[in-house]
């Protein structure tokens, strides 16, 4: 036979009492004041503390960890700088160093980069034309960027009317 407090018990928690403790559970803890808002490099999503952000990126990013800064803004793998490029840097998360080759060009230069490191003095100054970055992380993936400068990319119509006819 059961105890009558095991009864008074459940009563209390169908009253009420469970339901507060759940509450209280999922009541934020600390209200942020005022947050520091970080933004995801590769998605550009705000996040409020390094470890969000941190978890965000390995969970949802995973091997992106490598990505260019062109002119201030994060580049996937093609962009197209009108004006030019005026900074350039490659940014790398959870690798110690990589390896970065630049064609501009005719000009070829290797170079191992950590974390970010700024390209600039690699690329000729007032540079036309396609810059090709391919950036080999330590134990990770390769990327490759392309960035146009000043021109835009030749636009290959023969290319394009031929799988037109045979599609
Ligand atoms: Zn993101």
């Amino acid at each position: 036979m059961a105890d009558w407090k095991d009864f008074v018990e459940d009563n209390r928690e169908r009253d009420g009492q469970l339901l507060d403790s759940l509450e209280a559970r999922h009541r934020p803890q600390v209200e942020p004041s005022p947050p520091p808002v970080l933004h995801c490099p590769v998605c550009l999503n705000a996040f409020y503390s390094d470890d969000s952000l941190e978890a965000h990126i390995t969970q949802v990013h995973g091997p992106q960890h490598v990505y260019l800064r062109v002119n201030g803004s994060i580049i996937r793998e093609v962009a197209w700088a009108e004006r030019g490029i005026q900074t350039i840097s490659v940014v790398l998360l959870g690798h110690p160093q990589a390896k970065v080759q630049i064609h501009a060009g005719a000009a070829r230069k290797t170079l191992t980069a950590e974390s970010e490191a700024s390209l600039q003095q690699h690329v000729p100054k007032g540079f036309e034309g396609e810059l090709h970055i391919d950036v080999e992380p330590e134990g990770g993936r390769r990327r490759a960027f392309s960035v146009y400068c000043h021109s835009l990319p030749e636009f290959r119509q023969d290319d394009i009317d031929c799988r037109v006819q045979t599609s």
